[in-house]
């Protein structure tokens, strides 16, 4: 089984050449699903988090309302590895599990889309790394459309994440989304051609 990781900055468009992945055939896990899989009520890290936060982090169902702890550990590096130190065991035990299950079926080809897939350190997770490129410029101008910030609000999550530049250089493979949605069709379904169907892993 190969285990394409594939990741970006945030609104570079990785859910975006995920969908098209998907239509080609992949299995995607997306690592951000995981993430809430994993702080559902009745999961341990659902009980370390009230444990460690309190229950002002929780909505009124129970269910952990994730604006509230954002705000929390945006602010607070101490409290973010905190957080993080909690749910990053938690998912890496679920995408193992669910990578295990997939090389059971026999799948061949497994995507595993995460945001914060060099940052978080589990590249060992991943045989190779694919990252969804685009320039500082149309990354402010997609993340303040889609999320409706300001442009201060979508720079300072950009600052937040290792540099694009820097995550480009550690790829196998480049996808390059300054263009047109079509425009990174085009090239993935190229790159399946190529990498996948042709067997090229450069
Ligand atoms: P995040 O990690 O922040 O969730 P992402 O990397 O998965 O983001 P997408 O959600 O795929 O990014 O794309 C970000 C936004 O940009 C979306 O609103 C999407 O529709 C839009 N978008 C993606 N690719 C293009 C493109 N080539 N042209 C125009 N808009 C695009």
């Amino acid at each position: 089984m190969r285990v394409i990781g594939l990741t970006g900055g945030i609104a570079s468009g990785k859910s975006t050449a995920a969908r098209v992945l998907a239509e080609l055939g992949a299995v995607v896990i997306d690592a951000d699903q995981l993430a809430r899989d994993v702080v559902r009520p009745g999961e341990p890290a659902h009980r370390e988090i009230i444990a460690t936060f309190g229950n002002g982090v929780l909505n009124e169902d129970g269910t952990i309302n994730r604006a509230a702890l954002g705000n929390i550990v945006f602010a607070d590096p101490a409290a973010r590895k905190r957080l993080e130190a909690i749910t990053h065991p938690a998912i890496a035990r679920q995408a193992e599990k669910t990578l295990a299950e997939l090389r059971r079926q026999g799948t061949r080809l497994v995507v595993y889309m995460a945001p914060l897939l060099i940052e978080a350190g589990v590249t060992s997770r991943v045989d190779e790394i694919w990252v969804v490129y685009v320039d500082r410029e149309t990354q402010v101008r997609r993340l303040m459309q889609r999320d409706g910030l300001s442009e201060t609000d979508a720079l300072q999550r950009i600052a937040s994440q290792m540099p694009m530049e820097e995550k480009r250089e550690l790829a196998r493979v480049v996808i390059d989304n300054r263009g047109a949605e079509a425009e990174m069709a085009r090239q993935i379904r190229e790159i399946w051609e190529r990498d996948i169907l042709g067997g090229n892993r450069g």
